[in-house]
């Protein structure tokens, strides 16, 4: 049997209540590890912490969704500390996201950076979301001398940006994005970087994968993406789903209490 990580899911969103056990049930008869369930605002975490609680499964990450830049204030900034207690695995997710429309990119800026010292301050690693921004990031990352590693998840940049980011102890994030025929850039990319950096994601709900269109993406969808992502790298799945797992197991180290 495969072991798999998914190492992005938003399994605590209330769309997932019906479903959640059933989902988590079959992802561990499967094989699935561990799943780590990032924050996206300060209002989803006392829920989130209660769905983690449910299952030895769910892994928690809390923090500020730089999406969502506008609902975040400096006492949520301020609250996030008190949430890394044991079994917390990462901060996150956190980031920069310049994509489309309005983004007020010096808030963003602000409340990544005073996350970021927050999960340097906890030895935590952190789940970073990146639009159009990798540069920005790895600038700020350089700036705190950051060396508590994280996740690029649901990577969109380039190689080279790829390989800084390893450089400063981070793994780089695939999933359905790279399960498109369509998608050779990304699949290049794939294929350059040594496996030792490369973890696997869904992102559930979002970016459903080719076999899924449509669909409500759920880390079931995991073990086929890992199948399909093997084939793309002409290795077999138990080799990509053995690495990708040892190297999420060394980041998050979920049975240490932190
Ligand atoms: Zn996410």
């Amino acid at each position: 049997m495969l072991e798999l990580i998914d190492t992005h899911a938003h399994l605590d969103i209330p769309e997932f209540d019906s479903q959640r056990d059933a989902l988590v049930q079959t992802c561990a008869e499967r094989g699935m590890r561990g799943i780590v369930v990032p924050a996206v605002a300060r209002t989803t975490w006392d829920n989130l912490r209660g769905v983690c609680n449910q299952s030895p499964l769910l892994w928690p990450a809390f923090g500020l969704h730089p999406c969502y830049c506008v609902e975040h204030t400096d006492e949520h900034v301020q609250a996030l500390e008190s949430y890394l207690q044991p079994g917390v695995v990462a901060v996150g997710e956190i980031g920069l996201d310049a994509w489309e429309g309005d983004h007020d990119l010096p808030r963003q800026q602000e409340l990544f950076a005073a996350q970021l010292a927050i999960a340097r301050n906890a030895r935590l690693p952190v789940v970073l979301h990146a639009r159009k921004t990798h540069d920005l990031l790895l600038k700020e990352i350089r700036r705190q001398r950051f060396d508590c590693g994280g996740v690029v998840h649901a990577f969109s940049g380039s190689q080279q940006q790829a390989e800084k980011f390893i450089e400063l102890g981070f793994l780089i994030g695939f999933g359905g994005g790279a399960t498109y025929d369509r998608a050779q850039k990304l699949r290049a990319i794939l294929r350059a970087l040594p496996l030792s950096s490369v973890v696997l994601e869904t992102d559930s709900p979002d970016i459903p994968p080719s076999f899924a269109r449509g669909e409500i993406n759920t880390p079931v969808n995991l073990f086929r993406i890992n199948d399909i992502l093997a084939e793309v790298l002409g290795i077999a799945p138990e080799e990509l789903a053995a690495q990708s797992t040892r190297n999420a197991l060394r980041l998050f180290r979920p049975d240490l209490p932190h």
